[in-house]
């Protein structure tokens, strides 16, 4: 098997010498470990481009690749782990409930749905819920409701209606979704694209403003902080004076919290540090702690009944499996304090952070919110520097990602403690200072 997974880019150094990689242990695992890469690459589609780790088992802050060795996710599946790896109540009721009952479609109702749609319409003070399966998914539903609602209530003539976005948005990767992105690997050669929206600067308050003198835009779509384009993170008043220049034009406002929701960022939603309530509010991710896909939109009965029945709909969305796991997964944030463990923790993150960037020129700067934070990297957006410490940081025992070149994220489950957090800090601040570019 090895000579043959030798030829495979961009794995083949960290396996094919074992002086190359400090992991290696043994040669059966090293095989193992090549050998899934090598199934991986030769059967799945290239459209990702993973770290050389080979990960088979998870718990709390800590997964485990094929080897035994030990590693901090600080990526935390793009938080949607917040809850930790295979957290025991959530994993307990998506086994009682796959046991029961796991798919019905919604030709029926069944026993698990109203339960999950009251607990998460009371917990985020909406009147309904649109529940569906992926981030994207959420997405689509919510451009969907926001024409819908335009041309019934708001009375935009029909065809006519455009949603405003911001340049380096990334809200997933359908097909109309990639037509308002700025990111050529997201959009490249996948028109014809989608119409209606209209493109704005991020955080630029005028910009938005001078978008809505147009009398068709229906809603205003943004991410609170910009996960995907390196944890961007606005000025502060923004998020609140967005929302005040919609209301004043009768805009909707499209919060897309499926990376920043759930306790990331600090707050149960990131839009909640500045008091604001989104007419639609998207959910994805960690809304089932990372064991099974769930997404939901939602809104009031206003814009939520603009859609009648056979107008929108998921085979699996609402299903007894994701509804158990939803309500699962928010108790665990609300009982177990995630979000204040994560303001805590992301203060004390940043400031260890600073105290590195202070003593070494390979990072710039740290920004973030919560546990949603990055560095970015002294060293232009080409360059294979981020890679390579994120490779050098999975030696060391921490895996984490660069997001557009030279930007690294860093988001680690919220069930972290402070001693875990100065662990990985250790093993952040040695991996930098032994690097060499
Ligand atoms: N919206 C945001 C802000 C995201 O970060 C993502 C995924 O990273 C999505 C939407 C798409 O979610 P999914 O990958 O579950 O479709």
């Amino acid at each position: 098997m090895r000579p043959f997974l030798c030829t495979f880019r961009p794995f083949a150094k960290y396996f094919c010498s074992a002086k190359s990689n400090p992991m290696t242990t043994s040669m059966t695992s090293i095989d193992k470990a090549a050998e899934m890469i090598g199934l991986e690459e030769k059967y799945g589609a290239h459209n990702y481009h993973p770290l050389p780790v080979v990960l088979d088992r998870g718990e709390g802050v800590f997964v485990w690749d094929v080897n035994g060795k030990k590693y901090y996710d600080f990526l935390s599946a793009y938080s949607a782990v917040n809850q930790g790896h295979c957290h025991p109540k959530i994993t307990k009721a998506l086994i009682d409930q796959a046991q029961q009952l796991a798919l019905t479609s919604r030709a029926f109702y069944n026993s698990a749905l109203g339960p999950y749609e009251k607990f998460i319409c009371e917990f985020f003070g909406y009147d309904k819920i649109l529940p569906m399966n992926t981030g994207a998914e959420g997405v689509e539903t919510a451009i969907k409701l926001c024409r819908k609602w335009a041309y019934e209530k708001k009375g935009i003539p029909d065809h006519q209606a455009k949603i405003v976005v911001c340049e380096q948005n990334f809200h997933g990767r359908t097909t109309t979704i990639v037509s308002f992105s700025s990111d050529p690997d997201s959009y490249g050669h996948f028109g014809p694209y989608a119409d209606g929206f209209v493109r704005i600067p991020y955080n630029d308050l005028n910009a938005l403003k001078n978008a809505l003198e147009d009398k068709n835009i229906a809603g205003f779509l943004f991410e609170p902080i910009q996960g995907e384009a390196g944890v961007v993170v606005p000025d502060d008043g923004y998020i609140k004076q967005a929302y005040e220049l919609c209301r004043a034009k009768q805009v909707l406002f499209i919060a897309d919290e499926i990376q920043t929701g759930i306790a990331r960022t600090g707050k149960m939603l990131a839009v909640d540090h500045e008091g604001v309530h989104p007419d639609l509010l998207i959910l994805g991710k960690a809304l089932s702690g990372g064991v099974y896909p769930v997404s939901a939109v939602l809104a009031d009965d206003e814009i939520m009944l603009c859609i009648k029945p056979g107008q929108h709909g998921s085979t699996y969305g609402g299903n007894p499996l994701a509804a158990r796991v939803g309500v699962a997964a928010l108790e665990v944030v609300r009982d177990e304090k995630l979000a204040e463990n994560a303001q805590r923790l992301g203060e004390i993150f940043r400031s260890e952070m600073q105290k590195i960037i202070a003593k070494s020129d390979l990072v710039q700067l740290v920004r973030g919110k919560g546990l949603l934070n990055a560095i970015v990297i002294n060293d232009t957006p080409e360059s294979s520097t981020a890679w390579n410490i994120c490779v050098a940081l999975s030696h060391n025992g921490l895996l984490a990602k660069p997001t557009h070149g030279n930007i690294i994220r860093f988001a680690p489950p919220l069930v972290m403690t402070e001693d875990q957090l100065m662990d990985c800090v250790a093993i952040i601040d040695k991996t930098l200072s032994e690097f060499k570019k």
